[in-house]
Parts: structure tokens; sequence; C-alpha cells
């Protein structure tokens, strides 16, 4: 998403960035830009109009930063306001006092909620060590339970259902006692859309609202509709009270227009956004970094974050050891090696690290296949091996090479390259160890 709208503001920042003094026309000519690049995202008209002005307010009246030029003032200022558009800060899900949170997922047909049901659970699990249960509360549209019950046999988490033949409110309600008595600390209920909004569907969620009393209502809406997300989200908040918003499809070739009005419109947080249909391509909704991604200032944060959730802390004190001792055994490298696996496919990582051009990406092809074949080596290794690599011999190394379906050379190379790598570790703990008092490294 935002492709179009980045490149043309940071064309625009791009003309300004270079000079020393920035005129006030200057800044109505770039303000001019930003306005059109708005527009052409498909941001809210309303919108774009107060965002300008609020924008020109502060950058022409704004006293000099003595670090930044008048150009990167401007842009500062734009970024700062981008995020206020969505939100200032991150919104996060809600928990209820006494469990079960309740969580009602609503919107229109193929926005996402089904899906979304399914990746909120295992965000809350994977991120929060919770115990959802998710419910099935569409019975209209065919194959919609199976469709959860699937989600849920991949995450080996619990979908309550009574089948299409039970009124939706109901389950609903039948999800939320097995909930209480089953200790589950979530209940993510997935209901019925329609194609527009109707009647019929308020009528039936209204109902559910009522019997269940939400903690959460959250409106599932895809980006990809640009100023219809915007519409529907109004009539929804009328219509229900939401609490926070779900923008899937991010990562298509949206305009971002959706992104960058839903919440000044409506007035209610996007809590998290879809990036993909894989499961785990759920993200909390961060209105700074999705600013400095449009902007072109990386996403760092997100970056790390990433990395925080599946490295385990504790486990990375113990390998950090390890490495100052120059103790790294074949099992630690193993591990390491599945936790990078963990976050995900290297090239989407590769893609969040600033100044990391797309279009280059696309060209580097990041090796799996080689990663795959390392591992298969290291399996092949007995434990002792592992733990004590120079026991290593030429005829180990054939049986290696011919349990991990390699060749020797593969092996030896695997060999070198470990031993430079403990090397090179110790050299770093020896210069750490010099700069110690001085903070070292952090
Ligand atoms: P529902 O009718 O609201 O329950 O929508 P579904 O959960 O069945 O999703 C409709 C389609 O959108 C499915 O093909 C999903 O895989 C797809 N989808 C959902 N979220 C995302 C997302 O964040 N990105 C992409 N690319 N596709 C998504
Ligand atoms: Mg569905």
């Amino acid at each position: 998403a935002f492709e179009g709208l980045a490149e043309r503001l940071q064309a625009t920042f791009d003309k300004m960035k270079g000079r020393g003094k920035v005129s006030e026309a200057d800044v109505k000519e770039m303000m001019r830009e930003v306005r059109l690049a708005l527009l052409e995202a498909d941001v809210n008209f309303k919108v774009v109009k107060k965002f300008v002005n609020d924008v020109k307010e502060r950058a022409v009246g704004q006293e000099v930063m003595k670090s930044l030029t008048p150009g990167q003032q401007v842009i500062k200022v734009v970024n700062e306001e981008l995020t206020k558009l969505m939100g200032e800060e991150q919104s996060k899900i809600a928990l209820a006092q006494k469990p079960p949170t309740v969580v009602m997922m609503v919107g229109l047909q193929g926005a996402g909620k089904t899906t979304t049901t399914g990746k909120l659970a295992n965000f809350l699990r994977k991120k929060n060590n919770r115990k959802p249960l998710m419910a099935a509360a569409d019975i209209y549209r065919p194959a919609a339970i199976d469709q959860l019950e699937t989600l849920g046999k991949q995450l080996s988490m619990p979908v309550f259902s009574l089948g299409d033949q039970v009124n939706p409110v109901d389950i609903a309600t039948g999800a939320v006692n097995q909930a209480k008595e089953e200790h589950h600390d979530y209940v993510l209920i997935d209901t019925a859309g329609r194609l527009h909004v109707d009647e019929d569907l308020m009528g039936e969620l209204q109902r559910i609202k009522e019997a269940v009393q939400p903690d959460e209502i959250l409106l599932v809406v895809d980006a990809m509709t640009g100023q219809d997300a915007v519409n529907v989200a109004e009539s929804f908040n009328e219509q229900l009270d939401l609490t926070g918003i779900v923008l899937t499809k991010l990562d298509g070739d949206t305009r971002g227009g959706a992104a960058l009005s839903v919440k000044a419109v409506t007035g209610t947080p996007i809590k998290f956004a879809g990036m993909g249909e894989k499961i785990d391509q759920l993200e909390p909704f961060h209105p700074e970094r999705m600013a400095s991604r449009i902007l072109g200032m990386g996403d760092v944060l997100s970056l790390i974050e990433k990395a925080q959730t599946n490295v385990d802390e504790e486990r990375a004190k113990e390998l950090e050891k390890k490495m100052r001792t120059a103790e790294l055994t074949f099992d630690d490298f193993l591990e390491q090696l599945e936790q990078v696996r963990n976050m995900g496919p290297l090239d989407e990582l590769l893609a969040m690290i600033p100044g990391a051009n797309k279009k280059a990406l696309k060209n580097v092809q990041v090796d799996e296949s080689q990663i795959g074949r390392v591992e298969a080596i290291v399996r092949s290794m007995t434990s002792h091996e592992k733990q004590q690599p120079s026991v290593i011999n030429a005829s180990r190394k054939r049986r290696i090479a011919k349990g991990s379906g390699t060749s020797i050379q593969d092996v030896n190379r695997l060999l070198k390259q470990f031993e430079d790598m403990k090397k090179m570790m110790k050299q770093m703990t020896n210069m750490q160890g010099k700069k110690k008092g001085k903070g070292g490294f952090q």
C-alpha cells in the first residue's frame, strides 16, 4: 500500500531538502503538491483540507530549529500531522476486568472478518499468552463455519460452533458461557456480513451486542475500497458504537486513503492492520510508524518488535553468555536458525530495513534453500558432534554429508564458517571487555 502516495510525497520533499532557505511561497508550493498527492491517494477531501491548513499554520509560523533545514522542518511537521491524523498513539485491544474479554468482529462480506478472527486469536496467544475461544456466528455464508473451523485446526485452537440452524445470538451467548466454564480469557465472535450495510444485518448485530455486552466491537474494513471504507465505518459506528477498526489488505496496492481518513472521520481508532492472507500477517497499527513509512523513513521499530516476539529473552541472554565465552555449539546454532525462521520470510524482513530499496530487493533472491541445507547438515550430526565439532573427522564428514544429502565440501564449508564465527565472537568479546565501563556495544 501507499507506494504511489509515498513516491509523490518523497519527490516533493526531495526538491526542498537541499535548500538552505525555504520561503513562504516554497511552503505553499510544497503543500499544494501534498494536497494533490493526498487527494489522489483517495483521502477524504475534508480531511485533506484540514490537514493542509494545520501543516501550513505550523510550518510557516514555526521558529527555526538549529539541527534541521527549513525543508526538513516542514517534513517534520507533515510527519507529525500525518501521525495525528491516524490516531497519534497505538491503540491496544481491550482487556476486561473480569474474563473473558468479549470481542465482536463485524463488517461487510469479504472484508476479512473470518481471516482476522483467526489472525487475532493467533496474535493474542503468541504475543500476550492468551487463550482465546473463537465462535462461528456467521450462519448464512456457505462454508463460513468450515472456514473458521479450518483456521482453528491450523492453529490448534478451539472454535465454538452450533451449526447453521441455530440463531447467531444463541451461538454468541453459548460461546461466552463455554469460555467462562473453560476459563478462556478472550472470546472472538465472527459474525455475518452483507454486501452492503442493511437493516437486517444491523438488527442482528445489535441483538448480539445486547446479549453478550462485548468489551470490544471491531469493524473489519477492506482498505482497498478507499472512500467506501470510510462510509461503511461511519454507518457501522452510528449503529453499533464501535471501539476499534481493523484495516485489512494494506498489503495490496491500495492508495492508502482509508488508512488516512477513517480515524479522522469516525473518531474510532485503528487497532490492527492486515498485511496479507497468512495467519501471522496481522500487525498492531502504529500511526507514527505508518506515517514514517509513507514518508520513507523506514520502519525500524516494526522490525525490532517482530524480532522481539520471536526471540525468547532468557534464551537470548544465555546465548549471549555462550558467545562471550565462545562455547557456542551447533545446538545453539540450530536454535538460532529456527528463530530467524520464525521471524518470517527473510525478504519480508529485509524490506523493513530503512533505506532498503524495494525495487532493488526484488532482484535479491534470499536463498532459503541455503538455510535448509545448513539445517540438514547440522541435523545429521550426532549430539556429541554438535557439542564438540572438533571430533568431526573425515569419515564423520562423509557420514554427515550422506545423511543430509549434501557434499563433503558443503560440510567443510559449514564447519569453517562456524569456526570463523566463533573466532569473530571471541574478538568481539575481547573488544567488549576493553570497552567495559563505557557501556560496550549497547
Ligand atoms: P469475511 O467475509 O469478512 O469473513 O472475509 P474473509 O475472512 O473470508 O476474507 C475474504 C478474503 O480476503 C479472503 O480471501 C482472505 O484471504 C482475504 N484477506 C483477508 N485479510 C487480508 C489481508 O490483510 N490481506 C490480503 N491480501 N487478503 C486478505
Ligand atoms: Mg466470514
